[in-house]
């Protein structure tokens, strides 16, 4: 039976549940986070923590629990479930309140987080995955992780049911992100993704592969590209947290290299991976 956590207590996920009047589930109130587990241990939960402050300050939901103690329970989702490869999801909510738009007084967040296990290093879309251009219905405010993604769903939905895995969202041509990842190409052996703005999330794994590059020489370029140049693109890959980086074979109708993973993708996914293993060892 699998063991979550909620408002500071460890339970069966079949006994967690929450009020009809979070806000959370009222009106997307909230943030969350999502951090891969490898060999048993969390990866770059730090970072994430870090993140998640930021979110929380962003919307200001005050910050009812300390870096540590997320790290602590975060561990022990993943340790009491048995988690050898998975990721553990958190969420804080602004919490249960009469329904009304402004922000309640005195309303004590809500915090959750639980743990799944997936297959991280042999996971089955590394060969190659398709990506299906959709426009980009968000806010102006997707550098905030909210739970807020009515857009995300639909396209994501667009893409699942167009035979893609992932969707590639874009304003007026110029590519924003994915779905729930970080879109890059790389051209000459540069690799190029959208610079960090309110338009899309700061991803943990984008910094990671950012100074995966820089520490092997191979350069990068912080530049907006369009659908048609990811089309065109030497290579084209997707990253984040719980797929690492996955190489992307297709865009729309259109298949890139054969379907066959690029050579620069496939060395930062190997580097990536081999971080990873080194840090939860
Ligand atoms: N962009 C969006 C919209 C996302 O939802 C995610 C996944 N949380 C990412 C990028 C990748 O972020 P990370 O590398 O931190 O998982």
């Amino acid at each position: 039976m699998p063991v979550c956590w909620l408002n500071g207590s460890f339970c069966a996920e079949r006994d967690a549940s929450v009020s009809i009047f979070d806000r959370g589930l009222l009106f997307g109130d909230g943030v969350y986070e999502v951090a891969a587990v490898l060999n048993g241990r969390l990866l770059d939960a730090d970072r994430h923590l870090v993140r998640l402050a930021r979110s929380l300050a962003a919307i200001a939901i005050p910050h009812t629990q300390s870096a540590a103690t997320w790290l602590d329970v975060m561990q022990q989702l993943a340790t009491q479930n048995g988690i050898d490869e998975g990721l553990v999801y958190l969420q804080v909510t602004r919490g249960v309140a009469e329904r009304d738009f402004p922000f309640p007084v005195n309303a004590t967040p809500t915090m959750f987080a639980y743990a799944r296990a997936k297959s991280l290093r042999a996971d089955a879309n590394a060969s190659g995955v398709r990506l299906l251009s959709v426009p980009d219905m968000r806010w102006t405010r997707c550098d905030i992780k909210s739970t807020s993604m009515l857009a995300q769903v639909l396209a994501k939905q667009s893409a699942r049911a167009g035979g893609a895995f992932e969707a590639m969202m874009h304003v007026d041509g110029l590519v924003t992100e994915g779905g729930s990842s970080n879109l890059w190409i790389v051209n000459d052996g540069v690799v190029q993704t959208r610079p960090l703005a309110n338009d899309i999330l700061a991803g943990i794994t984008r910094d990671v592969v950012l100074e995966l590059a820089h520490a092997s020489g191979v350069p990068v370029r912080e530049r907006a590209f369009t659908v048609a140049q990811a089309k065109a693109a030497g290579e084209c890959f997707m990253s984040s947290a719980t797929s690492f980086i996955l190489p992307v074979t297709a865009i729309d109708d259109d298949t890139m290299r054969g379907g066959e993973p690029g050579p620069v993708t496939q060395r930062l996914r190997a580097a990536y991976i081999a971080r990873a293993d080194r840090l939860t060892r």
